[in-house]
C-alpha cells in the first residue's frame, strides 16, 4: 500500500481531498481501508480546508433523505461550515502575526462552531451509504460485540439513540462515540456543532438533527426522519472507525 507521504500527496492532486489518515492496516484496496484512511479531516497543504465530495450521488439515498436536502445540505451548508472556519483561521494567525487578542472569545467560538461543522459534516456523509449498497442491516464486527456489550443488544441502542436524538433540544447532533479512558462506547448529544461534549470522546456514528437535514421531506416529524435515517447507515465505515479508535 501507499505511503503515507504518497497518500497525501496523491490526494492533494486529486484536487485537495481533505480526508486523509494513517496508512496502516488491512491489504490495499479493501473498503475498510477506505474507511481507515477517511478518519482524519485534514486540510490542503496551504492549510486551507476544503468541501470533499459526497462520497455518492445526491440522490442515492432516497426514499429516505431526499436529493434537494442532499443538495443544500451539501453544497451550501457544509460549505458555510468550510467557509467559517477558514475565517477564523486567517483571523487568528492575524492575533498572533499582530499579538492583538482582543477577539480571541470570539474567535475561539467560531473556530469551535465551524470547525465541529464541518468535522461533523465530513463524518455524517461518510456515516451514510446508499439503502442495500452500504447503507442499512446491521452492524458485524468487534462493534456489533461491543454495542451487545455496551447497551444490552441492536434493538436497545437503536431506541436509545433515536430517542436521545428525537429529544436534541433546536440544532443539534446524536453522536455515538468510543471513550478510550472509560472503554465504552456512549450515546451523546451536541447542541450545535459542539457544546455539550465529553472531552475525549471519538465519534463513531453521528446524526445530524438540525432542521435544515430534514425539513423540506419530514417538516416537523424529526422522529420519521431518524427512523428513515438508520436505512442508510453504513455500518462499515463505522465499524472501521471503531478499529482505528481500539487499535
Ligand atoms: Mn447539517
Amino acid at each position: 500500500m501507499p505511503s503515507r507521504r504518497e497518500f497525501l500527496k496523491s490526494a492533494a492532486a486529486a484536487g485537495g481531498a481533505v480526508a486523509v489518515g494513517p496508512a496502516i492496516g488491512p491489504a490495499a484496496g479493501t473498503e475498510l481501508e477506505a474507511v481507515l484512511a477517511s478518519v482524519a479531516v485534514l486540510p490542503t497543504a496551504g492549510g486551507e480546508y476544503t468541501l470533499p465530495p459526497l462520497p455518492y450521488d445526491y440522490a442515492s439515498l432516497e426514499p429516505h433523505i431526499d436529493e434537494q436536502t442532499m443538495r443544500i445540505h451539501h453544497d451550501k451548508h457544509h460549505q458555510g461550515y468550510v467557509n467559517g472556519l477558514n475565517a477564523a483561521l486567517g483571523k487568528l494567525a492575524g492575533a498572533r502575526q499582530s499579538g492583538d487578542f482582543a477577539d480571541v472569545q470570539q474567535l475561539s467560538r467560531l473556530l469551535a462552531f465551524h470547525g465541529g461543522g464541518h468535522a461533523n459534516h465530513t463524518l455524517f456523509w461518510q456515516n451514510m451509504a446508499p439503502p442495500g449498497r452500504g447503507g442499512g442491516g446491521e452492524p458485524t464486527g468487534r462493534i456489533a460485540e461491543q454495542i451487545a456489550k455496551d447497551f444490552g443488544d441492536l434493538a436497545r441502542f437503536q431506541a436509545h439513540f433515536s430517542a436521545a436524538a428525537a429529544a436534541v433540544e433546536g440544532s443539534g447532533w446524536a453522536v455515538l462515540g468510543w471513550h478510550p479512558l472509560l472503554g465504552r462506547l456512549l450515546v451523546q448529544t451536541m447542541m450545535n456543532q459542539q457544546n455539550l461534549t465529553v472531552l475525549g470522546t471519538v465519534p463513531l456514528l453521528v446524526l445530524d438533527v438540525w432542521e435544515h437535514a430534514y425539513y423540506l421531506k419530514y417538516q416537523n416529524r424529526r422522529g420519521d426522519y431518524v427512523k428513515a435515517w438508520w436505512n442508510v447507515v453504513n455500518w462499515q465505515d463505522a465499524e472501521g472507525r471503531f478499529q482505528h479508535a481500539t487499535r
